[in-house]
């Protein structure tokens, strides 16, 4: 039973591809892998890959994971500038014994010596918004409107199950900073047996309830994709509420060896994109309305 679950309407193009190589019996990396590339290709996608924004220097700086949950690895790198596919080079360090999370200057270098395309990931339009706003930076950063990581969980027909992420991270960014989406256990996490999890949102928050962990955690417990996914993000937004936090920006998506998907957010609506035996197509959960539904075509009309 394949499948495969993306954040964000922008997946929804590269998930429907990829559940068509899944359909073909191509492997899970595989397919996870091309539904990333295709949003990370896309310049007008301003939150991942080409076109993303910059950082407060005017870089843009990519953050990316893979994980293989058939043998538990993952490769991940952060603060990466001019490689053209993060994903590819985070796929290329899953597997590694050591040395399979890479920052900066490093992992440029390993790209370099995997033979992967560099390239200048700016773009006029890009570098157009940077200049308009670099002198306003907002003291307290926020995880911007329909702008986010590219997670993408995927389940072959052989049992093959992997997790990955992309993303040039918050617009603005102090040099250096790095969110959830290259970290273990909080961005992303996936071990075949179980399951498969993915978070989007502000990093910092995330990354204080190691979520994707958590999620993977609550369905080796039996929970669901769904129940997990709620069950995880309801407990780091009521623990923030407690301490006098608003609940956070975030939504995280769960896939299980039956091929079963969840998603939760603290948002009115998150979109999300799935691709199976079914076909694919895009749903939505809610804060209040944790039951993933059909996304309606006005909808679809608004979300970027
Ligand atoms: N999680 C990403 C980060 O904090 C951004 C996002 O998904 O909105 O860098």
């Amino acid at each position: 039973m394949y499948q495969i679950i993306g954040t964000w309407k922008m997946s929804l193009d590269g998930i429907r591809e990829a559940a068509e190589l899944l359909g073909k019996g191509g492997c899970a990396g595989d397919a996870a892998e091309h539904a990333i590339v295709r949003v990370e290709d896309n310049p007008g996608y301003t939150s991942v890959g080409y076109g993303g924004l910059p950082d407060r220097d005017g870089h843009v700086m990519t953050d990316c994971a893979f994980m293989d949950g058939s043998r538990l690895r993952a490769g991940a790198a952060m603060s990466v500038e001019n490689v053209a596919n993060p994903i590819r080079l985070a796929r290329k360090l899953c597997g590694r014994d050591t040395n399979w999370l890479l920052a900066g200057r490093g992992a440029e270098q390993a790209a370099v010596a995997f033979g992967l395309p560099m390239k200048d990931m700016r773009t006029e339009a890009s570098m157009k918004k940077w200049q308009a706003e670099r002198a306003n930076i907002p003291e307290r950063l926020t995880a911007y409107t329909g702008h986010d990581t590219v997670c993408v969980l995927a389940l072959d027909d052989q049992g093959g199950m992997v997790a990955g992420t992309s993303t040039s991270g918050l617009f603005l960014k102090e040099p250096g900073r790095v969110g959830d989406s290259p970290v273990i256990g909080s961005g992303f996490y996936c071990d075949a047996r179980f399951g498969a999890a993915a978070a989007t949102g502000l990093g910092e928050d995330i990354m204080r309830g190691c979520l994707s962990y958590e999620i993977v955690s609550l369905m080796r417990r039996g929970a669901s994709p769904t129940e997990a996914c709620g069950e995880a993000l309801r407990f780091l937004s009521s623990r923030k509420v407690e301490l006098g936090e608003d609940e956070g920006s975030i939504s995280v998506i769960a896939l299980n060896p039956r091929g079963e998907t969840g998603a939760a957010t603290t948002l009115e609506i998150f979109p999300f994109a799935v691709g199976g035996p079914q076909g694919a197509g895009l749903r939505a959960v809610g804060k209040d309305a944790p039951r993933p539904r059909q996304v309606t075509e006005a909808e679809m009309e608004e979300q970027p």
